[in-house]
């Protein structure tokens, strides 16, 4: 009958083990070595089953419950992004403390190819938010949003405007560099949209720059065309959003570079303030 158990016990090790292998994750410890004995007579008791271990990459679950309120679903359209639900100051959160929730992320596809996680910079308690699309290749290697070209141009703009890149908090919806600088995907946005709000319930600005097509259709959970959508106020749980275009399409088209002023000088009249440039 020992024997018996012991070609069970076995057998159903190896299952787990050939299981493991194809995860590749380091094997589990090895099963107890004292196993149930049966009474003279009787047949063995059952191997007790084992739990497999999970196949996904996954954060950590404290980390994930900190700020997502549930695991990203795959979605096929904007709209199926959770509601905006308006901006409380009960939700407002560190800004640090949002950060060491992302940890190391792992819950979208685009943390294979990043080299930094590219939070947020800026002043936490800004009056201004700039949401952009995604880090490039510069802020991918820095760990920073915007300071590569097209970031040295949106500080030009935020100077133009009267103020400090220090003043204003800028961000994107996504964390990660999208290989090749492709467009971020919905199930990436989806993804990261859990730390974009909590970052905007943090800052809970007074006023926010969409750039792009990417940043407005994701903040707005529609299709647009920032051609039309530009200049028009719109909103984002509660707080007036203005749609721009992004400076990397001005570093391309810098005709549209008068376009993009008309649109801060709404955002600087609803703030109360003079821009610097007439
Ligand atoms: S893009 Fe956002 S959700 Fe995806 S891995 Fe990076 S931080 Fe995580």
């Amino acid at each position: 009958m020992d024997l018996v158990s012991e070609l069970r016990r076995h057998l159903a090790w190896a299952e787990e083990e050939e299981d493991v292998l194809l995860v590749t994750r380091p094997p589990p410890p090895p099963p107890p070595r004292a196993m149930p004995r049966a009474p003279a007579g009787q047949p063995a008791p059952p191997v007790p089953a084992r739990t497999a271990p999970a196949r996904a990459p996954v954060a950590a679950p404290a980390a994930a419950k900190e700020v997502g309120t549930a695991p990203a679903r795959a979605i096929r359209k904007l709209s199926e992004l959770p509601k905006v639900e308006r901006l409380r100051e009960e939700d407002r959160r560190p800004l640090d403390e949002i950060r060491r929730s992302l940890g190391e992320c792992t819950r979208c596809k685009l943390c294979s190819g990043r080299k930094n996680v590219v939070f947020g910079v800026g002043n936490p308690r800004a009056e201004l938010v700039f949401v952009g699309e995604g880090p490039g290749e510069d802020e991918d290697a820095q760990g920073i949003p915007f300071v590569g070209a097209a970031g040295q141009l949106l500080t030009k703009m935020i100077e133009a405007m009267g103020l400090k890149r220090d003043d204003v908090y800028i961000c994107n919806v996504v964390k990660c560099r999208p290989p090749g600088n492709r467009t971020p995907e919905l199930d990436e946005i989806a993804a990261c949209d859990p730390f974009l709000r909590a970052q905007l319930a943090s800052v809970q600005p007074k006023v926010m720059v969409g750039l792009g097509k990417t940043a407005v259709q994701a903040l707005l959970r529609q299709e647009v065309s920032i051609t039309q959508a530009r200049g028009t106020w719109r909103e984002y749980a509660g707080v007036p959003l203005m749609p721009t275009f992004h400076p990397a399409y001005l570093l391309r088209n810098p005709a549209a570079k008068k376009d993009v002023w008309e649109d801060l000088k709404k955002v600087m009249k609803l703030m109360g303030k003079e821009p610097k440039r007439p």
